[in-house]
Parts: structure tokens; C-alpha cells; sequence
């Protein structure tokens, strides 16, 4: 019998989904958009379900139904359900996150057919007869003779759209429009380029992802340069072979030209490219091309998990530890992790490349969940660099850096080299003091201090992104006398041109790159040896390769060593090996400085002595006496508003509602409510709790169970509150 009402998935904060009644002409689909009416306006929303009756009366009726087909395989379809459950989201708003914008204005699902310019008879007559009077449409014609060419390609040459118009007028070209050829690519995938021959460990991995039928998750450990991506392209290579596709997730920083290069040269097929910055059109294009076979392989950033796939064969995430997998809002999912029940829901191999595997994963690899395949050999075998902490006890800094630490830049300036600083604090000082009272200049909405920016003379708050000029005048006692406390790279840089005048310093954090296409100009600069001395905060950790860097310094890793965030040591970790690989090459070899305040500690003994393995195992045992993730499970709820009060009531109300609640047992802790370590922003008090599970099932028993009251809680509607589930920044 046909179903009479339709359960519709909407984007609207709700829990819940909506029934609508079908009217007699119209044939809604399950996954398929609907348009139906919902308070004044009228909402584009997912089909979830059929039934023939509904607790509710007075039903609307669907208006429109825009999709005669699931927007997504059923596969894929199961997966946003089960993240919507998993990281306790509404699944109208996770199915919304899905889906390109267009599709969410409604749009058809269909590829926007590309309409080009060709030339008329006429046209080509006039070209043949020598037309040159005007001189642009002469050119534009010129291009066209060869076949026909988009407004875009034709602007790219420097044709104006008023000469695309005039020739049209005068009928020598014309507008056709086609839709892009979905070309099936043929057996040979392998385009003839020279490829390495693979090593005895590069074969065993590959072989070992290869003879496993289904599902399996394998950890590809190996240093930068060790070859993980020849072995991805590899892998590649026999699922395109059988007409499959694969998907490539790589961190923010390192979607470069380089990388998709490295996979659009290497095969027969077309590669597609999702990243965050695509326009509306681009972004639906992908995502269809994918969907409809249009596409061998997916290369992209975390988004691009949930592209649709006609037949998806494997999934690759490269430098699986970066935190860029976890979106920070609205879903805040984590994309290595779904990509894992990706792989798992459809039944395919994924492989999680890393030098510095999260030590959750690492956990997983160790405990045989994962598969754990090894790369040891430094393909071009870059020598291993040297470390060594600097204990700063006691010495004078000046602008951030001790005086052994300038003999040694001078001695690597001095032959040739470049050095590289790291120091993760923009600015030119952290705060601003009062030399007679010890006042210091906080911001008025948050409760944190003013960074003072030298170079626009303006103190600025990096958190609610408020800014005012400079001040002169202590606010407390009223003396003109203040101080800067910190150094942050402003202050670095210019401490190192009047160190080093005789070489040239360039800094590159978030202020110095704002302007689009300034960082790929600094980084082609510092290739050309135009700089000798780098200044950066993270950005300049990933993805880039500097072959004359032959010192690496961090400046200051006290404040990751003794963070209020668990993760932050890992963080230095991973960032530690990052330089250290890239530093030096065969015949130069890299030094590695660490100047700290706390030489002895066990973490960073470890790490410099044994490296991240060692680490790991140290870091791991820590985590497990202190039942930290992977050893435990957590849920972090945060609220804000603008009363203070409020906002620990609520938490507390929260706190109380999880212990009274028959599925809360004896393992599981709450803790807090606590301020959050910015326990005010943009005039917003914080607070947070946070939820300890044994297991990721009772978290999620517990929380799927207890959350409608929480949602009940009159509290619940006054302030802004959510939920991260196995949050990622505890800071
Ligand atoms: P990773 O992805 O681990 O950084 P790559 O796969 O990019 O490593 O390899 C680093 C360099 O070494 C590349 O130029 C690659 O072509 C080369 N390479 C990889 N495997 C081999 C091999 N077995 N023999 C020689 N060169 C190799
Ligand atoms: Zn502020
Ligand atoms: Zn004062």
C-alpha cells in the first residue's frame, strides 16, 4: 500500500524529524529531498522514513519533491545516521553538512552543463580571409579554431565578455552547451612515467592491504620521505584497475598543487578535488563526478569524507594525527574516525599514514584492532639530525633566544645555511605591564590579556579579535611606564635583524599572510635562499621542504610540556619529528634545538633520546595511570552566556541529570562544572563539564538515553550549550 505520510529530516536544531502528508501526484524517495512547509517559510528537507499514521494532527502536505533517487548510496546514507547518533547532532542538520550548498537551496542534482564558444562558418570564413582590424576579437578567433572554449578559459586568454558578445552579434561564433563526458577509463590506469622500484618494506605493506578481503584498517608508519606515498599510489593502482575509486584525505596544509600533481600524473583517470574554498558550482561538480563514476579518484581535506562514491575500493588519510580531522563546530566530527566506519560500513581496506600516529592509534595498532606496517628506510636517505635539549635555567633571553643558542645560528649562517625558529605566538608580545604596579592591559570582553602588535601599533585580543591603539598609561596607578612581558614573533624578528644585519629574516605566521597568495610567495622567497633566517609559528611545520635548512630551534616548549590540555606534549611530539624531518638532506646534516626550562623531563628525555616511539609508550602509560584517552572515553559539555551564574547552574543541573539517571554506572565520572580555560569571550562566561566513559557504548548508551532531559532542562533553552564528543582541544 502507498505510504500516506512522509518523515522529513529538516535543518533545524530539533531531535526529531517531522511528518508531512504525500499528496496523491507526488513520489517522495527515502534519502531524496523533499520541499515542505514549516512555520512561514518553506524548508528543503531529507525523506527518513514512511508510515501511515502520525502522533500528530493536522499534517501540511509535501510540496514538492526535488529528487526521484537517494541523494547518497545506502551505504552512506547509514553513515550520516550513525554519526548524527554518534556525535549526538540532529540529523537534519548532519544530513545538511552533507550536502553541497546547492543541493541545500535546492538545486537539481544533476551536472551543470558547460556551455562553450565555437566558431560559426562565417566566423571561420572571416578568419581564413586575414580579419584583423580589431585586434582582440582577431585573437579571440584565432583561439576558437581549434575546437570550442568556455567563457572562463576564453577570459583566462584575456577575452573581455563585451568581444565574446560582439562577435556573437555578428554571428561569427556561437553558444553550445554539453554536459561533461563521463568517460568509463579503460583498463591501462598506469600512465607510462618511471616509477620507483618499490623496497622489500614498501612491497610488504602493499601486499598485505592487498590480500585482505573487506574491511581492514592498517597503520602505515614511516618518516617523511620514507615513500608512504608511493605505497598509496600503489594501492591505487588494482582498485582502479577493477573500476573502483579511492579516496585520499589529506590535512588542511597539505592539499598542495604538488601532492595532486603526484596523483593526476600518475594515472589514466580524472582526479577531483574537494577542499573547502570551492564555489558553489565546483563543490556540486565533485561531488556528482564522484557519485557518478565521473572520477577515479578524491583527493581532499576533511570535507571530502563525505562525498558519495559510485563504487568506492579504498581510503587513504595521510598524516592521520593532524588535528584538522576534527571540525571545531556545529558537527564536530572527526574525519579519521569516520573514515575508519566508512571503510568498515562498505566493506573496503583504509590505510592511516603517519610519522607521528595519534597515540590513539597507535594504541589500536598495538592491540591488534589495526594492522601496523612499518617504513623505516629514508628513500634519498636524508642523514637523521641531530638533538639536543637547551636548558634555559637562568639564562639571559634576548627577544626569546640564549646566547648558545646565537653562537650556533651564527655557525650555520656563516656556512652557507638557513635556520629555521619556531615559535607558536603571533604578535610582538603576549601582554602589556605596568612597571610600577604590575597592572596589566586585559581585554574588556574576555578574560584574557592584549597581545601588543608593534607593527600597527595596536593592542589586540587574539580570541574575540577585538583591537584598540596602543595605550600609554597605566590604567591602575596611572605611570607612563609600561612593559612588555613575553616575546611573540614580532618581537623575534625584530630582535634578529639588529642580532643578524647581515642576513635577511622573514616571518610567516597568520599576520604576515593574510593577503591571498602571500604565504606561496614566501615560501618560493625562502626556496630561492632569498632569506636565510625563518621565523614561524605551526603553518610553517607542515607540508613544506626546505633542503637548506640545516637548524631547527623551538623556542619555547615549556607551555606545551605543562598545558591544561592532555594532548598538548603529544602535540609537541609530533611536532618535534616533523622538523626534525625536515631539516638537512644527504650531504647536509640537520640539528634540532629545544630550549626549555625543564631539560630532565621524562617526555622529552624520551623523545630526543629514543625517539616518538618511546615517547609514545611513555606518553600512553601516563595516559593509562591517569585513565586519559584511549583509555578512556570523554564527552565535553560546553556552555556560554552572558550570565556567569547561569551557566554553572546549568552545568551543574547537566551533572546532576547524568548521575540520577538509571544508565549512569559506577565507572563513569563527571567533572566540573569548571570554568573553561578562557573562562570569558566576546563578553560570554564559559563553563564546561566533562563526561569519563569506560566505553565508547556506555558513552553513547548514557548520553542517547539521558539526553532528552537534558534538552528539557528549562536552563537548556538560556544558554548556548553543546556537546563534543572525543574532543580533540581541551584547551
Ligand atoms: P612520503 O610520502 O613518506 O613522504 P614519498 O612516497 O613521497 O614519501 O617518497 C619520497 C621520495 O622518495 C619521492 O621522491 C619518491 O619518488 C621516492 N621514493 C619512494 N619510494 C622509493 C623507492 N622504493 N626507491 C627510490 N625512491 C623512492
Ligand atoms: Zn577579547
Ligand atoms: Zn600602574
Amino acid at each position: 500500500m502507498r505510504p500516506t505520510i512522509a518523515r522529513v529530516s529538516l535543518p533545524v536544531p530539533l531531535d526529531r524529524s517531522f511528518d508531512y502528508l504525500i499528496p496523491a501526484h507526488l513520489f517522495p524517495v527515502i534519502g531524496g529531498r523533499v520541499a515542505v512547509p514549516f512555520g512561514p517559510k518553506t524548508l528543503i528537507g531529507i525523506v527518513t522514513g514512511f508510515a501511515s499514521e502520525s502522533e500528530f494532527d493536522k499534517l501540511k502536505s509535501v510540496k514538492e519533491v526535488l529528487d526521484h533517487e537517494p541523494l547518497w548510496p545506502e551505504s552512506l546514507f547509514q553513515l550520516l545516521n550513525w554519526c548524527s547518533q554518534f556525535y549526538q547532532y540532529p540529523l537534519g542538520d548532519t544530513l545538511a553538512n552533507a550536502m553541497p550548498s546547492a543541493l541545500k537551496k535546492g538545486k537539481p542534482a544533476q551536472v551543470e552543463a558547460i556551455v562553450e564558444w565555437y566558431l560559426t562558418e562565417e566566423g571561420r570564413s572571416q578568419l581564413m580571409a586575414g580579419f584583423s582590424r580589431a585586434k582582440k576579437q582577431a585573437h579571440a578567433l584565432k583561439l576558437l579554431e581549434q575546437g570550442g572554449l568556455t567563457r572562463e578559459a576564453l577570459g583566462d586568454e584575456g577575452i573581455s565578455p563585451s568581444v565574446i558578445k560582439a562577435l556573437e552579434e555578428k554571428a561569427w561564433i556561437e553558444a553550445q552547451s554539453r554536459l561533461p563526458k563521463i568517460q568509463p577509463w579503460g583498463k591501462q590506469v598506469e600512465r607510462d612515467v618511471d616509477k620507483p622500484k618499490l623496497n622489500e618494506e614498501q612491497a610488504v605493506a602493499i601486499a598485505s592491504v592487498n590480500n585482505r578481503q573487506g574491511y581492514g584498517c592498517f597503520l602505515l608508519e614511516g618518516v617523511t620521505g620514507s615513500g608512504k606515498t608511493e605505497v598509496y599510489l600503489n594501492l591505487i593502482k588494482p582498485v582502479l584497475e577493477r573500476g573502483q575509486q579511492a579516496l585520499v584525505l589529506v590535512p588542511e596544509i597539505g592539499l598542495t598543487p604538488q601532492t595532486i600533481e603526484r596523483f593526476a600524473s600518475r594515472f589514466n583517470v580524472s582526479v577531483t578535488v574537494v577542499h573547502s574554498n570551492l564555489n558553489e558550482t565546483e563543490r556540486l561538480n565533485a561531488w556528482l563526478a564522484a557519485r557518478d563514476r565521473a572520477c577515479g579518484i578524491v583527493i581532499g581535506t576533511r570535507s571530502a569524507l563525505l562525498t558519495p562514491f559510485a563504487d568506492l575500493g579504498i581510503i587513504i588519510v595521510d598524516e592521520e594525527h593532524d588535528s584538522s580531522y576534527k571540525q571545531q563546530d556545529s558537527l564536530r566530527y572527526h574525519a579519521r574516525d569516520v573514515a575508519i566506519m566508512r571503510a568498515n560500513k562498505e566493506a573496503i581496506p583504509i590505510v592511516l599514514g603517519s610519522a607521528t600516529p595519534a597515540l590513539e592509534t597507535l594504541h589500536n595498532a598495538r592491540s591488534g584492532k589495526y594492522s601496523h606496517l612499518h617504513l623505516t628506510q629514508r628513500a634519498g636517505a636524508a642523514k637523521p639530525t641531530t638533538n639536543k635539549v637547551l636548558d634555559i635555567k637562568g639564562l639571559y633571553l634576548e627577544g626569546g633566544l640564549s646566547a648558545p643558542l646565537i653562537a650556533e645560528m651564527r655557525k650555520h649562517l656563516e656556512a652557507g645555511n638557513q635556520v629555521l625558529l619556531f615559535l607558536n605566538r603571533r604578535g610582538f608580545s603576549p601582554a602589556l605591564m605596568c612597571h610600577e604596579c604590575g597592572w596589566i592591559a586585559e581585554c574588556q570582553r574576555c578574560e584574557a590579556y592584549y597581545t601588543y602588535h608593534q607593527n600597527s601599533n595596536e593592542i589586540r585580543c587574539h580570541h574575540c579579535g577585538s583591537q584598540r591603539p596602543v595605550i600609554h598609561q597605566c590604567h591602575g596607578c596611572g605611570s607612563t611606564h609600561l612593559v612588555t612581558v613575553g616575546v611573540g614573533t614580532e618581537q623575534l624578528e625584530a630582535q634578529l635583524n639588529s642580532l643578524f644585519p647581515d642576513y635577511s629574516a622573514i616571518r610567516i605566521d597568520r599576520d604576515s599572510t593574510r593577503r591571498k597568495g602571500s604565504l606561496e610567495e614566501a615560501l618560493e622567497s625562502i626556496r630561492n635562499n632569498e632569506h636565510q633566517i625563518l621565523i614561524g609559528t605551526q603553518m610553517l611545520a607542515k607540508g613544506h621542504h626546505f633542503p637548506n635548512v640545516t637548524l631547527v630551534a623551538l623556542l619555547d616548549v615549556d607551555g606545551s610540556l605543562y598545558s591544561s590540555d592532555f594532548r598538548a606534549s603529544e602535540r609537541l611530539a609530533q611536532l618535534f619529528i616533523q622538523v626534525a624531518g625536515r631539516a638537512g638532506r644527504a650531504s647536509k646534516r640537520g640539528e634540532v634545538i629545544l630550549q626549555t626550562h625543564h631539560p630532565e623531563h621524562t617526555l622529552l628525555q624520551a623523545l630526543l633520546t629514543q625517539g616518538y616511539g618511546q615517547f609514545a609508550d611513555t606518553a600512553l602509560q601516563e595516559r593509562k595511570m591517569a585513565q586519559l584517552p584511549p583509555f578512556s572515553f570523554l564527552t565535553l559539555f560546553k556552555a556560554e552566556a552572558n550570565d556567569n551564574q547561569m551557566v554553572e547552574q546549568f552545568l551543574r543541573q547537566v551533572r546532576h541529570t547524568l548521575e540520577a539517571h538509571p544508565l549512569f554506572s559506577q565507572s563513569d565520572v563527571v567533572l566540573g562544572p569548571t570554568p573553561a580555560p578562557l573562562s570569558k569571550r566576546a563578553g560570554k562566561y564559559r563553563w564546561q563539564l566533562l563526561l569519563q566513559t569506560q566505553s565508547r557504548s556506555q558513552m553513547q548508551r548514557l548520553l542517547s538515553s539521558a539526553k532528552p532531559a537534558i534538552n528539557m532542562l528549562p536552563l537548556a533553552k538560556k544558554v548556548r550549550w553543546s556537546l563534543d564528543i572525543e574532543p580533540q582541544d581541551l584547551s
